[in-house]
């Protein structure tokens, strides 16, 4: 394999895919062959991963002072821009606005800050959202310190001061959406509530999708059934939307099914650039469409399938941190929105997740769900739901079935 040479200002050039690359930037190029489940492939991108370390380490070590560093990102996004790649860059995010976040961090000398940006974490966001034992692992920073910079970056994105009056003001107004289930509503707190996002996570089969169905039905309707009169948005990545399930959950409540069928808009995410995209579109249409439900099935299957290997770890997680973050601004900016997403888990954990009830996505969504699901299958057509680390709600669990006329008690 062409092996990425040749530095150039504080970057490299990469034989590759030809091009010059920026740190802590994802190219398309090696999206190709991130998205090659060739165990070779896989090979191909953490080989690079090595070089580029190996190579920014000896070259970020020559500037004398951020501000070099700095300058150097600059021209690199210059050089870049000249060469017409700017379509090319994944993350758009301004690096030097960037840095400068993360060297303004109580603590961040000159060293620390290098070898933050040499391992890729050149954000507050990608700080406070990877787990720990990677940083310490990739950037070779003490565990104490990695959780000082953890504590702080997380300090810093968050959320300012409120009374707990303004935040009671605000949970009075929240809303509930039946699942037609009165188990299932009863362990949620009285349904799927407005103002979160729901996190439904279980194995392959257990449900998420037709919960997902459900409540897409479930929102149109009239308050006292149960709903809250509005309408749906369904972002459909893994292409499993049946409108002929929407149509006999809808014929089972007597509701007008081409009725229910044009209050869902539906958007089919092909990748997972798409799937940022279409969330950032669809605060356009929350209000002009009286949108009160979003749904994501699933969350985090593109991210997964496209960033393979440690190297991309540390992007994958940020691009799922924002991601999430663009939802739950959502939900922050419209009080009666209330957003579903789905997340599938294997029986057997991967590497990176010890405890086989985390979801895939590790800390970003555990972080980012205010209230998480965790699904398992019963007996036959019922299935067993339980609530995992909800801020309000008990440890409890709740029997439900999928049935043809949709989710009923189990
Ligand atoms: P996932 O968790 O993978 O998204 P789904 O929500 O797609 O799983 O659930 C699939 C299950 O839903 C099937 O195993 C089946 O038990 C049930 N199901 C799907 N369609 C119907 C139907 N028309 N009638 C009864 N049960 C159904
Ligand atoms: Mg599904």
């Amino acid at each position: 394999m062409a092996k990425a040479v040749e530095i150039k200002n504080g970057g490299y050039f990469c034989a590759e895919c030809n091009r010059t690359h920026i740190k802590g930037k994802i190219y398309k190029d090696h999206l190709k062959y991130a998205q090659d489940d060739d165990a070779e492939d896989v090979n191909i991108g953490e080989k690079d991963d090595e070089a580029e370390e190996e190579i920014l380490e000896d070259d970020i070590e020559d500037y004398d002072d951020d501000q070099e560093l700095i300058e150097a990102f600059d021209e690199l996004e210059q050089l870049n821009e000249e060469e017409d790649l700017e379509e090319e860059i994944y993350a758009s995010e301004d690096i030097e606005e960037c840095i400068k976040a993360v060297k303004s961090l109580p603590g961040v000398g000159e060293a620390t800050l290098n070898k933050l940006i040499k391992s890729g974490f050149n954000s507050l966001e990608s700080i406070a959202y990877t787990p720990p034992n990677i940083i310490i692992n990739d950037s070779g920073l003490g565990e104490k310190t990695t959780a000082k910079l953890i504590k702080a970056s997380m300090e810093r994105l968050g959320i300012g001061f409120k009374s707990a009056e303004d935040i009671w003001e605000r949970r009075k107004n929240i809303a509930r959406i039946t699942t037609s289930s009165q188990e299932l509503d009863d362990l949620l707190g009285s349904g799927i509530e407005t103002g979160s996002v729901i996190e439904f996570f279980g194995e392959f089969r257990t449900g998420k999708t037709q919960i997902c169905h459900q409540l897409c039905v479930n929102v149109q309707l009239p308050r006292e059934q149960g709903g809250i009169e509005g309408n749906a948005l369904y972002i459909d990545t893994e292409g499993t939307f049946r409108p002929e399930r929407i149509i006999q959950m809808s014929e089972a409540k007597d509701l007008d099914y081409q009725k229910v069928l044009k209050n869902i808009v539906f958007g089919r995410a092909y990748n997972s650039d798409h799937q940022i995209l279409l969330i950032k579109e669809a605060a356009n249409i929350i209000k002009e469409k009286n949108i009160k439900l979003i749904i994501v099935d699933s969350l985090i299957g593109h991210f997964r399938s496209e960033y393979i290997g440690r190297g991309t770890l540390a992007n994958r997680q940020q691009l799922i941190n924002q991601h999430l973050h663009d939802l739950l601004r959502l939900c922050d900016i419209y009080p009666e929105l209330a957003i579903v997403v789905t997340n599938q888990v294997q029986s057997k954990p991967d590497v990176f997740y010890g405890n086989p009830l985390r979801a895939a996505g590790g800390n970003v969504v555990a972080h980012g769900s205010t209230i998480r699901v965790y699904l398992r299958k019963g007996k036959g057509e019922q299935r067993v739901a339980k609530i995992v680390d909800s801020p309000s709600l008990p440890e409890s669990e709740a029997v439900f079935a999928i049935t043809e006329e949709g989710i009923k008690d189990g």
